[in-house]
């Protein structure tokens, strides 16, 4: 589903991604971990083409995001087509961004409709079922507001779901809730796991990245410095950075 290949990005003379090279499979999860600013959240913006790459390149189920290859050489795609490509990216982020003056469901159902052109009666059916999946049918009337944390985010997961998306990727979904409700917000990332969805996970949450992660990658200064079962790279790293980085979140 991704392909990045020598990933290179800078903001003025901040070189964030030095080099990175990942392949993510169809129904893999992966854990993204690492110390603050070590480039995580700029990785992750750039797979879905929030930022743009400097050096290398992402394909995203074989494709790039922001340009086509025709006859042998790139071209910026249309605006439209960026959109749709990446409306097949769900992404969530710490703070839950959603729509305080529209109701859960309008929350859910805006993307569909605005960007798949669904009619409301579709988007709605849909939406109704992502809700009961993520534990909220009873809340798709109310506002955001009136919410706890956790129940935001997973109007949120639910909100990127309706889009279909075929790659899920999470920036710390769970850093900006109350320990309490932390564990809800897993559970439903769990089960997406469960069925199959192929996910890019930015968390501190070494249980969850234990259990669920195929494949935990641990980034340091822009660079991946080590990779693979998460049992091997948490439980037993090869690199004094990967220990120094355990250490403190363990
Ligand atoms: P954290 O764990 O704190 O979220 P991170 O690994 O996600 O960290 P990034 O957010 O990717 O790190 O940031 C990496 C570096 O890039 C940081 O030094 C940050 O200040 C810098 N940076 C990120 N985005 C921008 C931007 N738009 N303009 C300038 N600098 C940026
Ligand atoms: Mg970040």
């Amino acid at each position: 589903v991704i392909q990045a290949h020598d990933v290179h990005k800078s903001f003025g003379n901040l070189d964030v991604l030095k080099g990175i090279d990942l392949t993510v499979a169809r129904g893999e999860v992966v854990c993204l971990l690492g110390a603050s600013g070590s480039g995580k959240s700029t990785f992750l913006r750039c797979i879905n083409h929030l930022e743009t790459v400097d050096r290398g390149f992402i394909l995203v189920d074989g494709r790039l995001i922001g340009s086509d290859l025709v006859r042998g050489r790139l071209h910026e795609a249309r605006p439209s087509v960026v959109t749709e490509r990446r409306s097949r990216i769900g992404m969530v982020f710490q703070q839950f961004n959603l729509f305080g003056h529209m109701t859960v469901l309008e929350n859910v159902i805006l993307a569909p409709m605005r960007v798949k052109k669904e009619t409301r009666e579709v988007a709605i059916e849909r939406a109704v079922r992502l809700l009961g999946r993520v534990g909220l049918g009873n809340k798709q009337d109310s506002y955001p507001g009136h919410l706890s944390g956790g129940q935001q985010q997973r109007v949120a997961i639910a909100r990127a779901l309706a889009m279909e998306p075929t790659l899920m990727l999470f920036d710390e979904p769970t850093s900006a809730l109350d320990p309490e409700l932390v564990g809800e917000v897993l559970d439903v990332m769990r089960d997406l796991a469960a069925s199959g969805m192929t996910m890019m996970v930015v968390t501190h949450e070494m249980g969850f990245a234990r259990q669920v992660a195929s494949t935990a990658v641990f980034m340091s200064e822009g660079r991946i410095v080590e990779q693979g079962p998460p049992e091997k790279v948490i439980g037993a790293p090869d690199h004094e950075r990967t220990r120094a980085f355990l250490g403190k979140v363990l």
